[in-house]
């Protein structure tokens, strides 16, 4: 099995989220499980910079519509996955983050940069492709290279690899002017309800999920969540009517960087077996913070982007009446201005209580996940979620809401999964400040029983959220999406 994956970013060069961690480690997982893999990625300089070696594939002068002319190199790396990099000096040699200008806009050629990828996959996924190497599938991921299938239907004739789209995040589409199809290279009847229109707009990812042979999801419970109005953000109807191509694999998480026993950004290093040390991590976690160094005060954690997803104004609603009641909240943050500045006030008006950085720091975000007590994500919606599982490893009981992966990951502590030997954090309902109040209650007065709550640190310790069960199930899929498009 040969796999072209196609993929906005890739870490820890280019990384927004959770989408550059799993395209940095899926593709290893798949090479490891015996399948090829290239990963086709924007040349940003941080990539290009990374790939000091590289050779010259191809140069890719008019892939059709108004496309700047691009170069493919390959860059081999130590461990031999194999980058493609897509080099287009006026797409993509730009610092700073890959979709957003300084003020936090889209950049404004956003559509000419992603189609760039999206039709670039295309063309190296079909046949007459300037690269002698031939994927079985194409696996774009996301809007930013989801209208490769579209362009394999409208320009390829359906001859390429077969193709799947994983949604990451329903909740960016990639909507664009309908007047951009034409530079784009799209013929006008691919602006068609079958096709990419989306209320009269161009949708880079309706057009990946209308035209793809096997749509996947990146949990269970996602993927029958986006089937519905609540989650399905306005195509919830397609998504329905392609009901028996969409599945769900739950990400992997890197347990190589995420391991608590060698983990060096920790004060002091620990495993299920010796959990006694957790507790140094808290003091240095506190004093590092700022908060009253005490280790009897529940302390939760929170790494995440500050938006309307992430539910965190759920917990800043409630953090002055956490702080009097004696718990401590250490969040590492970035996104919404407003709620940044939500999260800063609080910490200023609880000091020793409350300690909010408002930044992206990788390390701080380990010592977060080994101090805290327990780790909270009251997401709206959250197709994935890494952090949970993350903090499972860590021996720091989530408290979530139950949706998409955290659903997926988290045994809340009711008094049969206790007593099976499941529970191994907890959950609640309702997306509402009540509901996240009243499980942190029971996360607090569960900890005040030593001995069940090591129980449930154990069980979260236990599970195994390696990639090398992601990628069989990624394998599955694209041998299942090759049939179909064999049939
Ligand atoms: P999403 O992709 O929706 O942002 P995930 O939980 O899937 O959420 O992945 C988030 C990833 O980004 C995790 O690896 C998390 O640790 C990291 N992260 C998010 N915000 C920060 C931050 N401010 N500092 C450091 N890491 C962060």
């Amino acid at each position: 099995m040969r796999a072209l994956f196609a993929v906005s970013e890739v870490a820890p060069w280019v990384k927004t989220g959770g989408l550059g961690d799993v395209a940095a480690a899926l593709p290893r997982a798949l090479m490891s499980a015996g399948c090829g893999v290239r990963v086709l990625v924007p040349a940003y300089p941080a990539m290009m910079k990374a790939c000091g070696e590289r050779r010259a594939l191809a140069r890719i002068d008019s892939p059709g519509g108004r496309f700047p002319a691009s170069t493919l190199w390959e860059a081999v790396l130590t461990d031999g996955l194999t980058l493609w990099l897509l080099e287009s000096p006026e797409c993509f040699s730009r610092e700073g983050n890959p979709y957003l200008d300084a003020q936090g806009h889209q950049w404004s050629d956003n559509a000419l940069r992603f189609g760039l990828l999206s039709r670039v996959a295309a063309l190296l996924s079909a046949p007459g492709s300037p690269v002698d190497w031939h994927a079985d599938v194409l696996h774009c991921n996301d809007w930013q290279s989801a209208l490769a299938p579209a362009y394999l239907r409208y320009l390829h004739g359906d001859e390429g690899a077969a193709s799947i789209v994983t949604i990451h995040n329903l909740a960016f589409q990639g909507i664009f002017d309908a007047t951009e199809c034409a530079p784009l290279g799209l013929p006008e009847r691919a602006l068609t309800l079958d096709g990419v229109e989306f209320h009269g707009k161009l949708s880079f990812l309706k057009g990946g999920l209308q035209c793809c042979d096997l749509v996947t999801t990146v949990s269970p419970t996602y993927a029958s969540e986006i089937l519905g109005p609540e989650y399905g953000c306005g195509l919830e109807g397609l998504l329905r009517y392609r009901a028996d191509r969409v599945s769900g694999i739950l990400n992997g998480i890197d347990t190589e960087v995420w391991d608590a026993a060698r983990d060096p950004a920790l004060a002091s290093n620990y495993d299920s077996h010796s959990l006694d040390a957790k507790a140094a991590n808290k003091l240095a976690l506190q004093k590092e913070l700022g908060l009253a160094p005490d280790p009897q005060r529940m302390l939760f954690g929170v790494v995440s982007r500050l938006t309307e997803q992430k539910g965190l104004d759920l917990l800043l609603e409630i953090g002055d009446a956490l702080c009097e009641e004696g718990a401590q909240i250490a969040l590492l943050g970035s996104g919404d201005r407003a709620m940044e500045r939500g999260w800063r006030d609080l910490a200023a008006r609880r000091p020793g209580g409350c300690a909010a950085v408002i930044g992206f720091d990788e390390t701080l975000a380990h010592r977060i996940e080994a101090g805290a007590d327990a780790f909270v994500m009251p997401s709206r919606f959250e197709p994935c979620g890494l952090n949970q599982m993350y903090s499972l490893r860590y021996g720091t009981p989530p408290v979530v809401r139950r949706t998409g992966g955290l659903a997926d990951t988290v045994v809340d502590a009711t008094p049969q999964a206790l007593a099976d030997g499941g529970a191994n954090g907890f959950v609640f309902e309702e997306a509402s400040a009540p509901a996240l109040f009243d499980a942190l209650h029971r996360a607090i007065a569960t900890f005040g029983d030593p001995r069940t709550w090591r129980a449930i640190q154990r069980a979260g310790m236990r599970a195994d959220f390696s990639w090398s069960g992601a990628a069989a199930r990624y394998l599955e899929a694209y041998r299942a999406a090759v049939r179909l498009r064999e049939t």
